[in-house]
C-alpha cells in the first residue's frame, strides 16, 4: 500500500511523518516540485532583516534525513501535473506516472498578484519560498536600494516592512483595504499605524494598486517592491481531478481532512478549515494550522480515525518592538456573523511598574445576549503571545465572560501585574453587557 503526498513543506511532511508512525509498513513517497523541502517560510523576514545569516538555517530536515530516519522517500524537482483518481495515479511534468492507494494533497498557496500590472519586473519581489528570500536579500546587499514599497498590510507585508526598515530603507506600505492584518478592526489598525509611524514607516490605507512602475507604485517612489497582497490556495490541480473546492476557493475537507474523493486528503494552505467561533468554513493559511491538518490527514490516510475540529484564527506578528496578536472575531466581524457584539478596550501595564512594565492594550469582544467570548486582540511589547493564547483557549472552550473573568492567571512582578490586563478587560466588558 502506497501513500503519496504532494508538497514537501509543513502540511505534506507532517502528513508523511504521522502516517509513518501510524503504519510502519506503509510505502510513503513525497513529491515536491521545488529543490528544498521542510523549510520555515516563517523565518524569511528575519533572513531579509539579517538576523538569520544563512538561508540554510531555515531548513529543518533534508530528504536524506527522511529516508534514513523515517523510511520516507522524498523526491524534489518532481512537479505533479495531473491527478487521475480513477486509475489512482499522478502524472509528473516529466511524463512519469506514479501510482497511489492514498493521496494527501499539500500544495500550499501562492502570492496573489491581484490583477496588478508590472509584477514581472526585476525590482518586484514576493516572499514565499527560500529562493524568493535569497533573491530579495541579494538585491538588498548588491544594489543597496534606498526606498521600498510593500503592497499589502497583512502579516507578511508588515513583517517585510519591519525587516526592510531595520535594514535602513525608507518604507511605504500600501494597503487596498481600510484596515491591517485582514481584520476589520479599527482599534488594531490604529495601534499598528501608530507603531509604524513611530518607526518611520508610512502606511497608506485604501490605496488600491493597479500597476507597478519602474520607480514608483501609485505616488510612492521606490527602488524595490515587495508584493504581499494576499494568498491564493493552490487548489487547481485538485479541482481538475474532481476534488471539490469550498466557498473560500480552497479545497473542501471534512474534519478527517478527507476530500469528496475517497482516499484523497488535503491539508495546509491549499485547504479550508472550520472557524470554531462562526462554525463556518474559513481560509486562514498559517503554518501552525498546516502542521495540525497535515498530522490528521497523514494519520487518517494510514487508516486511523482522527479529527481536526478547526481554528479560532489566532495569529501574532512582530511589528518592531511590539507583538500584535489577535484571535476570534472583531466586533465588526461578529456583527456581520449575526452576533450582537459588545467590546471593551483597555490599556494597562504588562508587568509590575518596578519591573519595567510596559503598556499593553487588550480588546475583548463578547456577545451581548449570551456573554459568550467571541474574540480579542493584544498589542504590546511584553507577553502579547501568552495573553492571546489565553483568549484563544477560552474561545476553544466556548467560555462566557464570567468564566473568563474568573481565570486563575499567574502573577509575579517580573511577569504580570496582580490584575492581569486580560482580567481588567473582562471586568470592563462585563460592565457593558
Ligand atoms: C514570509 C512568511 C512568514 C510566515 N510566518 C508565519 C508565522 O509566523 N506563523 C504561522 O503560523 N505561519 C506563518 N507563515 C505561513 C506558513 O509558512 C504556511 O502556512 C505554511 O508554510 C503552509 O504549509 P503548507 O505545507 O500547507 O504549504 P507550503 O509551505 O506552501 O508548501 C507547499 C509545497 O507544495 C509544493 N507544490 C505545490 N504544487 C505542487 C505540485 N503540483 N507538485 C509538487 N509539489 C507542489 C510547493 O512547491 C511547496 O513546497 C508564513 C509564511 C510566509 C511566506
Amino acid at each position: 500500500m502506497r501513500l503519496l503526498v504532494i508538497g514537501g513543506v509543513a502540511a505534506g511532511l507532517s502528513a508523511a511523518a504521522r502516517a509513518r508512525r501510524k503504519d510502519p509498513s506503509l510505502e510513503i513517497v513525497v513529491l515536491e516540485k521545488g529543490a528544498v523541502v521542510s523549510y520555515s517560510a516563517c523565518g524569511l523576514p528575519y533572513f531579509i532583516e539579517g538576523r538569520v545569516r544563512q538561508v540554510d538555517e531555515l531548513v529543518v530536515y533534508t530528504p536524506e534525513y527522511f529516508r534514513r530516519e523515517r523510511n520516507i522517500t522524498v523526491r524534489t524537482g518532481s512537479r505533479v501535473a495531473a491527478i487521475a483518481h480513477a486509475r489512482r495515479e499522478v502524472a509528473l511534468e516529466c511524463g512519469e506516472r506514479v501510482h497511489y492507494d492514498r493521496l494527501v494533497i499539500a500544495t500550499g498557496a501562492r502570492p496573489c498578484a491581484d490583477g496588478i500590472v508590472g509584477v514581472e519586473q526585476p525590482h518586484v519581489f514576493t516572499l514565499q519560498t527560500l529562493e524568493d528570500g535569497e533573491r530579495l536579500r541579494r538585491c538588498l546587499e548588491e544594489k543597496r536600494p534606498r526606498r521600498a514599497v510593500v503592497i499589502g498590510a497583512g502579516y507578511i507585508g508588515l513583517e517585510a516592512a519591519d525587516a526592510l526598515r531595520r535594514r535602513g530603507l525608507a518604507v511605504t506600505v500600501l494597503e487596498r483595504g481600510p484596515w491591517v492584518l485582514g481584520r476589520d478592526d479599527a482599534g488594531l489598525t490604529k495601534t499598528v499605524t501608530r507603531l509604524l509611524e513611530l518607526h518611520g514607516v508610512e502606511l497608506r490605507l485604501n490605496a488600491r494598486v493597479s500597476a507597478i512602475e519602474p520607480d514608483r507604485v501609485a505616488e510612492a517612489r521606490c527602488d524595490v517592491v515587495v508584493l504581499a497582497a494576499g494568498l491564493r490556495p493552490n487548489a487547481e490541480l485538485a479541482a481538475e481531478a474532481g476534488v471539490q473546492a469550498g466557498r473560500t476557493g480552497a479545497i473542501q475537507v471534512d474534519d478527517r481532512m478527507e476530500t469528496n474523493l475517497r482516499g484523497v486528503f488535503a491539508a495546509g494552505d491549499c485547504a479550508e478549515t472550520c472557524h470554531l467561533v462562526t462554525g463556518r468554513p474559513a481560509y486562514i493559511p498559517l503554518g501552525t494550522t498546516a502542521n495540525k491538518m497535515g498530522r490528521v490527514a497523514g494519520a487518517n490516510a494510514a487508516g486511523a480515525r482522527e479529527r481536526f475540529a478547526g481554528v479560532v484564527g489566532t495569529s501574532i506578528v512582530r511589528v518592531f518592538d511590539a507583538g500584535i496578536a489577535s484571535t476570534g472575531l472583531s466586533a465588526a466581524e461578529a456583527r456581520r456573523e449575526g452576533f450582537d457584539p459588545v467590546s471593551a478596550r483597555i490599556e494597562s501595564a504588562a508587568r509590575a511598574g518596578y519591573f519595567g512594565g510596559r503598556p499593553t492594550s487588550v480588546e475583548l469582544v463578547a456577545d451581548r445576549g449570551t456573554g459568550r467570548l467571541l474574540g480579542g486582540t493584544v498589542a504590546g511589547e511584553q507577553g502579547a503571545d501568552g495573553r492571546i493564547n489565553v483568549i484563544a483557549a477560552a474561545l476553544h472552550a466556548r467560555m462566557n465572560l464570567e468564566q473568563f473573568e474568573q481565570l486563575d492567571l499567574a502573577y509575579s512582578p517580573p511577569f504580570a501585574p496582580v490584575w492581569d490586563p486580560l482580567l481588567i478587560a473582562a471586568q470592563q466588558l462585563i460592565r457593558l453587557l
